[in-house]
């Protein structure tokens, strides 16, 4: 495992011991605690290694074979190579591996279709929609006009009537889909055949679900959405950073909207390691990754549903729960808190009714420990005890730390 190795080779230790050391103690804490941020992953020794490779060095603003600064021949090899990974990985016509996050991805999807002021109609953030659908903190609100639809009170599931009714009302510029605590997989040929009624253009933000479509495990955007937007970093297990798919057609309006538009220079180490993770993606491997991903999320959904959590939707299609845990007389921030004390870390949640907070979890990260069904079980009832105060908060730390030395992230 590379940063453990560079470590020990004692470059960093001797130049910078005080950084060293926070670098070993993320890595034990990684380690030794449950990661069930939804969001959230361990990417391999070689995603690694190339995030730490000298092609952080290289300055490389523009596209590959039309760059503004010299030099750029071997590292436009790399970002060629992570192209067409990402187009044949997805089967999309046109795939832009520049963005460096997935919020600066749906900025320039924005910028590649929206002028400011225009309406887009996208999932309510109380609901579940992300900071860039519209939160008045975030650019997107301040220069545009959402109107956000949201789910059933009884079901927890998307109201496609009202994304139809409001979409004629309001007639938006684009529909957007997609959410940061969506448990289930998204309609995305009704929301086609929704915007095609108005007009409207399509834009998937699958941020969270795109590592499941790699590894065939969620039905894909690509063939629906007139751009698709994504991060690397979540399920698909690359490093931290966005992308951007759409066809033959607006290729070029995507290309212009990242560069020059949103971003300058491209980080060619990242892209190298996007290449990297697209290379895993496209494995056997990974597609067994994606399946274990979500068998074992239905499974802690389902345990944690018989641990007394009010499960939304009922459960889960993808890696994601999210859960009330009112009943066992605790609320989200609180229950966050303590959790976090016993080593197992998640994030809370907007509920989709009410002002109470839920619990928002996945199984991504543990999965790529090797974490199966069995385990999904300890961890349920890890919770549960630590939430119902059942369970003392040392011993399920213990029982953390018990479960997590057996399942070691990097080993080495
Ligand atoms: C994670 C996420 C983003 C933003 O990704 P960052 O890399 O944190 O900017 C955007 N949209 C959705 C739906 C997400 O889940």
């Amino acid at each position: 495992m590379p940063v453990t190795r560079t470590l020990e080779a004692d470059v960093l230790r001797r130049q910078d011991p005080e950084l060293a050391e926070i670098l070993l103690g993320e890595l034990d804490r990684q380690s030794t605690t449950l990661q069930l941020i939804a969001a959230e992953n361990f990417s391999s020794p070689a995603v690694l290694s190339a995030l730490g490779s000298p092609l952080a060095n290289k300055y490389a603003e523009g596209y590959p074979g039309a760059r503004h600064h010299g030099g750029c021949e071997i590292v436009d090899v790399a970002e060629r190579l992570a192209v067409d990974r990402a187009k044949a990985l997805f089967g999309a016509e046109h795939a832009n591996v520049q963005s460096h996050s997935g919020s600066s991805a749906v900025l320039a999807a924005y910028a590649a279709l929206l002028r400011p002021g225009d309406t887009v109609l996208a999932l309510g953030l109380p609901y579940g929609g992300h900071l860039t659908h519209g939160s008045p903190a975030n650019f997107s609100g301040r220069w545009f006009d959402f109107v956000g639809y949201g789910v059933d009170a009884e079901t927890g599931l998307i109201d496609y009537e009202q994304v139809r009714t409001l979409a004629r009302t309001h007639r938006p510029k684009a529909i957007v889909c997609g959410s940061i605590a969506y448990p289930r997989h998204i309609d995305y040929a009704l929301f086609r055949e929704v915007a095609d009624e108005v007009g409207a253009y399509l834009i998937a933000d699958a941020a969270h679900p795109i590592g499941l479509v790699a590894g065939g495990a969620a039905p894909s955007p690509v063939p629906y959405a007139d751009v698709v937007c994504a991060t690397t970093h979540k399920v698909l297990r690359g490093p931290r950073g966005g992308m951007i798919l759409c066809g033959a057609e607006l290729a070029e309006r995507v290309d212009r909207a990242v560069f020059p538009f949103t971003q300058g220079g491209a980080q060619m180490h990242t892209i190298a390691a996007k290449a990297v993770a697209f290379g895993e993606a496209a494995t056997p491997a990974f597609r067994l990754y994606a399946h274990q991903v979500v068998a074992n999320a239905r499974a802690l959904a389902a345990l944690l549903a018989a641990e007394g959590l009010v499960v939304t939707t009922g459960g889960t299609d993808t890696h994601l729960i999210t859960a009330d845990p009112a009943l066992l007389g605790i609320d989200g921030r609180t229950a966050r808190g303590r959790l976090a004390a016993a080593g197992l870390v998640l994030d809370c949640c907007a509920l989709p009714h009410g002002d109470a907070r839920g619990l928002r979890l996945g199984t991504a990260a543990v999965t790529t420990q090797g974490m199966g069904e069995e385990e999904m079980a300890t961890i349920a009832s890890l919770l549960a005890g630590v939430l119902s105060g059942g369970t003392e908060s040392q011993k399920a730390r213990d029982q953390v730390r018990e479960l997590t030395g057996r399942f070691l992230p990097y080993t080495g």
